[in-house]
């Protein structure tokens, strides 16, 4: 049976879990377990630290795993990166004290950079020719400039008020992360074929995230204009009404264009709109 690990407790654990259930699987949300049987599909669950996730996978401890990519770029494990998730966004930078009248990376030249991802960070520094000194350490990396351990920092950054409450600035993006989904490179045939079925179901939820099922009711005679303003879309779905002037249409929509679309349809007379959530789209 396929073994997948996931983050025990953390930024990534209700995601992950959530993920899972939208896919018909349930996981304990649990991070007192280190290992259980998930149910609606046949899957051992093993709950690690993040940091664990990318060597467990590569030694086959966990067949796949779900971690963040700047673990699996930190900690150089081989595994293959065989699915983008959609959650758990953040960026690695380097940030500088806001004082600093940064001229470019030519400013961390012989500097001094706090961070948790020393891997990363040398190979960036390395690929641009920069030298300068990598501090590894372990947690308040954001700290490190204002109590003298550092003259600039190297980390995770999602909305930067972080960096902002530090008195420091994000100078450069090294590296954008979200959560992937990671697999050993020798699963057996049957491995891997458990592995295509959950990824076939990932990728429905994963689709359907933004999506808006739409109904709504429309003049037969305006159905030419409805489907102009629903370009690059499949013919939307047409049902005929008791009234026969009027047809219901059915439409998908992401939610970014949903309003500026429903306006548009109003305009050329539909009524009565549904909108309804979307759990899945299987392509
Ligand atoms: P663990 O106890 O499992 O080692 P951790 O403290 O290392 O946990 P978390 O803070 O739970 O890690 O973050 C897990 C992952 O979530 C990060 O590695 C990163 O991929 C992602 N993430 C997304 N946004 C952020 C953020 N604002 N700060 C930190 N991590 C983030
Ligand atoms: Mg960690």
């Amino acid at each position: 049976m396929l073994t997948i690990a996931i983050q025990n407790k953390g930024r990534l654990n209700e995601d992950t879990v959530a993920l899972l259930a939208d896919a018909g699987i349930s996981a304990s949300a649990s991070h007192r377990k280190l290992i259980s049987d998930a149910k609606g599909f046949p899957l051992h669950v093993l709950y690690l630290r993040d940091d664990d996730i990318p060597q467990a996978v590569a030694m086959g401890v966990a067949d796949i795993g779900i971690v963040g990519l700047n673990e699996v770029m930190e900690k150089e494990c081989d595994v293959d990166i065989i699915m983008k998730l959609g959650f758990g966004a953040c960026r690695l930078s380097l940030a500088v004290p806001k004082s600093v009248d940064y001229p470019g990376l030519s400013w961390f030249e012989g500097k001094r950079v706090a961070t948790s991802y020393p891997v990363i960070l040398r190979n960036f520094f390395s690929e641009k020719g920069i030298q300068a000194f990598v501090h590894e350490i372990a947690g308040s990396v954001e700290v490190a400039p204002a109590v003298g351990m550092a003259d600039a920092i190297f980390d995770i950054v999602s909305s930067g008020g972080t960096l902002i409450q530090n008195g420091l600035k994000e100078e450069e993006t090294v590296i954008q992360s979200e959560a992937v989904l990671i697999a050993n490179p020798a699963l057996d045939a049957e491995k891997r074929a458990d592995t295509e079925k959950l990824m076939f179901r990932f990728r429905s939820t994963i689709d359907s995230k933004g999506m808006k099922y739409v109904l709504m009711n429309l003049p037969k005679a305006r159905l030419d204009e409805a489907v102009s303003i629903l370009p690059g879309m499949k013919s939307p779905t047409v049902m005929p009404l008791a009234d026969n002037d009027w047809i219901s249409l059915h439409v998908v929509l992401h939610e970014d264009v949903l309003w500026e679309k429903i306006e548009l349809l109003k305009n050329i007379g539909a009524s009565d709109i549904l909108v309804l959530a979307l759990e899945n789209v299987i392509r």
